[in-house]
């Protein structure tokens, strides 16, 4: 089934790089709506939370330090068929195989500092957007 939302995060290194602005014009350009957006930062047990599926693999440590480095920007975008057409947008998770034209291929540094997140399911897109915004905050 197609969905209409997903949860994205522009990480730490995209927004203490200056990214953000150009990284939410390229999101909006691709026809995403804004449904809610905050500057927020993730505490060590968020980010374990955030990234649990991954807690068994060698880079969870390094992951953890990384998304808690500093700021984030969460935000939760609506768009017909969201969660695939905004993997598409981000590109790969490794930049080297990021296709031209995309959010990390113009601003990650590397596998790990890859500048944003995309959900990668309908159930996560919902359960995600839930973990950052309550439904007050959404529009
Ligand atoms: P995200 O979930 O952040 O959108 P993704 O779905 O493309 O990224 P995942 O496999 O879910 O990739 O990995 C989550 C995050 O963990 C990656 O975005 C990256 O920051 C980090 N990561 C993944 N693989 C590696 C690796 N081999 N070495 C270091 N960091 C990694
Ligand atoms: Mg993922």
């Amino acid at each position: 089934m197609a969905s209409n939302i997903t949860l994205t995060m522009i990480k730490p290194d995209a927004v203490a790089a200056g990214h953000s602005g150009k990284i939410i014009d390229m999101i909006i350009q691709a026809g995403f709506r804004v449904q809610a957006m905050k500057l927020t930062r993730l505490s060590t047990e968020k980010a374990q939370e955030f990234y649990a599926v991954h807690s068994a693999r060698p880079f969870f440590g390094d992951l953890v330090k990384f998304m808690t480095e500093g700021p984030i920007i969460a935000a939760v975008l609506e768009k017909e068929n969201a969660v695939e057409d905004f993997r598409k947008l981000i590109g790969a998770t490794n930049p080297a195989n990021a296709e031209e034209g995309t959010i990390r291929k113009a601003f990650a540094t590397d596998i790990e500092r890859n500048a944003v997140h995309g959900s990668d399911s309908n159930e996560n897109a919902a359960i995600e957007a839930s973990f950052h915004f309550a439904g007050v905050e959404r529009f």
